[in-house]
């Protein structure tokens, strides 16, 4: 081949140049976020003076600054003030295993293209499906992400709990699930993307606390019963994404027993607490699911995207996308658990197994009960520190490391406090030196923080508040 330009593209020499370089630079970035507090979390910039400057820099921008520049222009995730959305910092190793996924680029849809990962990815999932508390005859896989995990479940439910054809024959009554009002919003895209409409997404009520009211599911059930839709399958989150609030998965999976319903978890979140022996009283019921998500990208520091759907019955791992009806699958059917592709929505997928095994056999599980317990530990103190705080109040007692509340102002309407409160938000983000996010809960705006980063201390809480504070009195007073 004589083509000069591909001979570069594959020139193992530039890739070595490149790679040391590039290693030095995340080592320095590294060293500068975790231990640095000084810097800023995030420096901000217009949506559209960002686009601008991504198309100049590719005309005019030096080639050997690009990487270094990527990096400055993102959000910080090592950094101890990045406490906004719940994206882990990734573990440094993970990195590197994301360098091997790319370089090989095993697409992982037959076996034969991806052979360590695939059985790398049963040996991860099989210890997942151990901790959940489930015994060998449950399977899980990994897929792109939470929301596409939330839409295989519910279809894998669908195919295993309703007696019409439906995958062949196309849906012939209304079906519905029974859901949270406060479940993240894809469970919800799942639904109307299997074409259950607004009326089969049974809205179950929450409590004061922000948990699905499971005192009112017999009644909802009857209701959407009566008007001739039939129920196959109940959510529970663990936790919801907004206020970091588990639902009473023991309640909702008795519930689930009693009416022959399909039992999912989302614990896209808080499913990692299954490896804490303090915080696996959070996920109390969930060995009674039918299907659980965990999201590898949130507590268990792993790169996006790496997430596992597990289920309890291995047969429905490999039925969701199967042209067989369901009662033709039995026990005795060919299970070619290597074949990612069968049983996943994405054909090709990048090789995600290796960042959770990687993390094992270097650190052991014990990192991920380490992981979760400093994080959790860290949102009940920030909690504590808010709750015992004049200016500001809680929505909730935090049972994860999602914690929201509002500054708060006895001279000031609600209306007031939202816009406030709003204020404030933006002005943090601006500014840049604390990165948080916002929620709106039952017509109040929040402030909400999700702590992600073990290095994150109580020091770091009061200094955010001591800046809200200072933030507020301007706004209040100009
Ligand atoms: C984050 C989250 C999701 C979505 O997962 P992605 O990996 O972002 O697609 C779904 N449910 C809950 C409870 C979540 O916290």
């Amino acid at each position: 081949m004589t083509n000069k330009l591909l001979q570069k593209v594959y020139s193992p020499v530039f890739f070595q140049e490149k790679g040391y370089r590039l290693v030095d630079e995340l080592t320095a970035h590294l060293n500068d976020k975790l231990n640095e507090d000084s810097d800023k979390a995030i420096h901000w910039n217009d949506p559209e003076q960002e686009l601008l400057f991504w198309k100049e820099f590719l005309i005019n921008g030096n080639e050997n600054d690009l990487f270094k520049t990527i990096t400055e222009r993102t959000t910080y995730v090592h950094h101890p003030h990045y406490i906004g959305h719940q994206v882990s910092p990734a573990a440094p190793i993970t990195a590197l295993t994301g360098m091997i996924s790319s370089l090989l680029n095993n697409g992982m849809a037959v076996y034969e293209m991806g052979m360590s990962p695939s059985a790398i990815e049963r040996v991860v999932t099989d210890i997942l499906c151990e901790k959940i508390g489930w015994n060998s005859e449950a399977r899980g896989f990994l897929t792109s992400g939470g929301t596409l995990a939330n839409l295989t479940a519910l279809l894998a439910a669908r195919k295993a709990i309703s007696k019409e054809n439906i995958w062949n024959e196309g849906m012939s009554r209304p079906l519905g699930i029974m859901v949270s009002e406060e479940a993240h919003y894809c469970v919800d895209r799942a639904a109307r993307i299997m074409g259950l409409g607004e009326k089969g997404i049974i809205k179950i009520p929450c409590t004061k606390s922000f948990q699905m009211d499971t005192l009112v599911l017999e009644e909802k059930y009857k209701d959407a019963t009566n008007k001739g839709i039939s129920i196959f399958a109940i959510v529970g989150s663990a936790p919801s994404t907004a206020t970091g609030i588990f639902d009473d998965l023991e309640a909702i999976g008795n519930f689930a027993e009693n009416h022959g319903l399909w039992f999912h978890v989302d614990g896209a979140h808080g499913g990692a607490g299954i490896f804490s022996k303090k915080y696996k009283h959070t996920l109390r019921g969930i060995e009674k699911a039918d299907s659980v998500v965990i999201d590898g990208h949130k507590m268990m520091m792993l790169p996006t995207i790496t997430t596992a759907l597990l289920l309890k019955n291995g047969i429905y791992a490999h039925a969701t996308f199967s042209q067989k009806a369901d009662y033709l699958l039995t026990d005795s059917d060919h299970e070619d658990w290597y074949n990612s592709g069968k049983r996943t929505f994405e054909c090709t997928k990048t090789m995600m197994s290796i960042h959770w095994y990687t993390m094992l056999k270097f650190y052991g599980e014990e990192v991920f009960e380490a992981y979760v317990n400093q994080l959790y530990d860290m949102g009940s103190a920030f909690g504590e520190i808010v709750n015992n705080h004049t200016s500001f109040a809680l929505a909730v007692t935090p049972m994860a490391n999602i914690v929201c509340f509002r500054f708060v102002d006895s001279s000031l309407s609600q209306d007031q406090l939202n816009e406030l409160n709003a204020k404030i938000r933006q002005q943090l983000l601006e500014d840049g030196e604390f990165y948080i996010v916002q929620t709106k809960l039952r017509g109040w705006h929040y402030l909400r923080v999700t702590v992600m980063n073990p290095f994150t201390t109580e020091e770091h809480f009061q200094k955010l508040l001591k800046k809200i504070e200072g933030i507020a009195k301007k706004l209040i007073s100009p």
